[in-house]
């Protein structure tokens, strides 16, 4: 490719929101053959609202206010959703001692003089926090597409809160068009297997892992090279930043974190997904033009 012409091209993409950062980015993305989508953030809005919650033998007023006062330390969107409901029941937060973000899994702090802790079933089974009790809405909550956040309070589980992250209008129309490029697609996310594979079978993506941890996307991102060869990953998080530099070339999406954005090779400008398409579509009128 002569230099020219990849100056031309990354200026295009700039009027289409799409930067460039690597000018070999844009030559990179002819010869891939995945895209490989982080859920949250990115296929999806990435700003949760807390639709329902229940305890579990709990102080209604007291679980909230311990897990809302230790997520107050979060900057997860998820925790920025259970604040806002929090703050609207008008329950008073709390001085933490202690707070740990667990990447990918949830938060851990120290309110009131108990532990308390905020996430996914993943990190509750990291603790030994039993789930057996656990009411039959989680369930119905992660079929249905919507993601549980589970409190535990010194080692008991206490409540569980339904979040809701709409999918982004733009999503599905941007799997059919890559799918007509011949490409694969794959969903990795932090999140519950089952809320993954409901959103990925409405968007039509070909294969979900769900519930890994940041270098379990790593790990994801390797797995899918060896078996369909070179892939682009498009991510938003903190969580995404080791995939997003593993991957052959890795989008970030603008309005994502600013460690994703270093990681990353391309970022986009637009909240509408369907540049992704674009950028694809202007790598292979680039090198189409250079050869
Ligand atoms: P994704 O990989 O889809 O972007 P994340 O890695 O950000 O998702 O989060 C994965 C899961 O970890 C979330 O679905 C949630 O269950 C849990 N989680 C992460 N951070 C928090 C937090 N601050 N509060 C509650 N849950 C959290
Ligand atoms: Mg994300």
């Amino acid at each position: 490719a002569t230099p020219t012409s990849i100056m031309v091209g990354t200026g295009r993409g700039a009027d289409l929101g799409v930067l460039f950062r690597q000018g070999s980015a844009l030559q990179a993305l002819q010869q891939a053959n995945a895209v490989v989508f982080d859920k949250t953030g990115t296929l999806t809005e990435g700003e949760p609202q807390l639709t329902d919650w229940v305890t579990v033998d709990a102080d209604d007023e007291q679980t909230l206010a311990l897990a809302a006062s230790v997520e107050q330390r979060s900057e997860h969107p998820t925790a920025e959703a259970l604040v806002e409901f929090a703050k609207q029941q008008q329950r008073p937060l709390k001085d933490v001692q202690s707070f740990e973000a667990l990447s990918g899994l949830g938060v851990v702090g120290q309110a009131d003089d108990k532990q308390v802790l905020v996430g996914s079933s993943t990190l509750m089974a990291e603790r030994a926090v039993d789930l057996q009790q656990a009411p039959e809405q989680a369930a119905e909550w992660s079929d249905s597409g919507l993601t549980p956040i589970y409190v535990a309070i010194d080692g008991q589980l206490k409540a569980i809160f339904c979040v809701s992250d709409p999918v982004r209008k733009s999503a599905k129309a941007l799997i059919h068009a890559l799918h007509q490029r011949g490409l694969k697609t794959a969903m990795v996310t932090g999140d519950a297997e089952s809320t993954a594979k409901r959103i990925a079978a409405e968007l039509g993506i070909d294969k979900v892992v769900a519930e890994v941890k940041p270098d379990g996307k790593v790990d994801a991102v390797k797995q899918l090279q060896s078996q369909w060869g070179r892939v682009v990953f498009v991510g938003d998080g903190i969580n995404d930043a080791p995939a997003l530099a593993t991957a052959d070339v890795g989008f970030a999406i603008g309005t994502g974190t600013d460690v994703a954005i270093e990681s990353a090779d391309v970022v986009l400008m637009s909240d509408n997904l369907n540049v992704v398409q674009q950028a694809f579509a202007l790598s292979k009128a680039t090198m189409r033009n250079i050869q």
